[in-house]
């Protein structure tokens, strides 16, 4: 029997620092391979084709959807994106665990797919604080802000689909908890995995 890896989902509001706690967690914690998902929007910056994102275009990402080829897919701030099953299949079958950075309808959809997958939420101490960050990128409009603190309250109200909140009030404390999370996830999943086989050994 192909054993079935850990599927960590990290969500969290846009300012939130989830990106950072995801990156830190896949450098603690080597055997955790990020999904690279497939996206319509822009490339930005220094982001790189098959690393950041798969990035597609809208015929092609429809196409997928109508094959079926998406685990989950979802329309975040007017693009499209979504994680493709073969990513989560061939990290198993490479015995990895997989890392999602996705939002709550994504996580919705995985969770009724895999219901062993993990979800964790990263919320902000309090709404100023994460005003304050969002405002301290100093890239964005206020338009674009007041936006994205709107988003953000949607998003943390759907905090019943995650079994972990994590507030990252503290960096070094909310990473501590995040690698508390994935480690148990793991070690859960191999006591099952040792279980099962031992049952199926028994004839
Ligand atoms: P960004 O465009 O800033 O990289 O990501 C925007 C939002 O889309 C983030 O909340 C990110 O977590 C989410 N996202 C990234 N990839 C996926 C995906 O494959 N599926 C879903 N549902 N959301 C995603």
């Amino acid at each position: 029997m192909a054993e079935q890896g850990v599927l960590l989902i990290v969500c969290g509001p846009s300012g939130v620092g989830k990106t950072s706690l995801c990156q830190a967690l896949l450098k603690a914690r080597p055997r955790l391979t990020p999904s690279v998902s497939y996206t319509t929007r822009a490339r930005r910056g220094d982001e790189v084709d098959g690393q950041a994102y798969h990035f597609v275009d809208v015929a092609r990402f429809e196409e997928m959807v109508e094959r079926g080829a998406f685990a989950e897919w979802a329309n975040v701030h007017g693009n499209y994106y979504g994680t493709s099953s073969e990513v989560i299949e061939a990290a198993w079958q490479q015995g990895h665990d997989v890392l999602f950075d996705i939002d709550y309808q994504g996580a919705k959809q995985l969770k009724e797919r895999y219901p062993h997958a993990t979800s964790v939420l990263v919320a902000p101490p309090d709404m100023k604080t994460l005003e304050g960050r969002l405002r301290g990128r100093g890239t964005d409009a206020p338009e674009v802000i007041a936006r994205r603190l709107k988003a953000a309250r949607h998003e943390l109200a759907q905090h019943e689909l995650f079994e972990f909140l994590l507030e990252n009030r503290d960096f070094d404390q909310a990473l501590g908890a995040l690698i508390s999370v994935y480690d148990s996830a793991r070690h859960a999943r191999a006591l099952k995995v040792d279980w099962l086989n031992r049952l199926l050994d028994q004839g």
